[in-house]
């Protein structure tokens, strides 16, 4: 079985923190192989390590997100089909093509501000915010 980092990151998160023996019940890394993948993602600053154990750093979830989002480019990784081109809300897994993504600007309702970002046409959440849709070259809406 070969590593995956989507879905290594994904169990820790579900479990909170995760052993290397997680990893071989789970996904049948050979021991040595997951015990080597969990440093290996220690020292890319996605886990903390603590006792034997390993849990999200503030890096690791974010990536999760940018996954969730963008896929995670590993071919064939079963969590990312068809996000190639697309924008993937976090949230509800509705798919925007890149190519028809818009910045929305901001909209002042009754009680809240809702600031410039791209949103989810099904279910309104934030894909992305301003900044980051900008270094993406996503333009504006009309
Ligand atoms: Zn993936
Ligand atoms: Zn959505």
């Amino acid at each position: 079985m070969k590593t995956n980092k989507h879905r290594t990151l994904l169990l820790t998160k579900s479990q909170g923190t995760i052993t290397s023996r997680d990893l071989t019940r789970k996904y049948e890394y050979s021991p040595g192989t997951a015990r080597s993948y969990l440093s290996h993602l220690w020292r890319q600053g996605l886990l903390a390590r603590d006792n034997g154990k390993y849990a999200l750093t503030e890096k690791g979830h974010s990536r999760i997100r940018y996954f969730a989002i963008f896929g995670c480019r590993r071919q064939g990784c079963p969590l990312c089909l068809g996000k190639l081109g697309h924008l993937t809300c976090p949230n509800c897994e509705h798919r925007i093509p890149r190519k028809q993504a818009k910045i929305r600007k901001q909209q002042d309702y009754l009680l809240l501000v809702r600031p410039d970002g791209v949103y989810c046409e099904r279910c309104s959440a934030m894909i992305l915010d301003k900044a980051h849709a900008k270094r993406l070259g996503i333009p504006w809406e009309e």
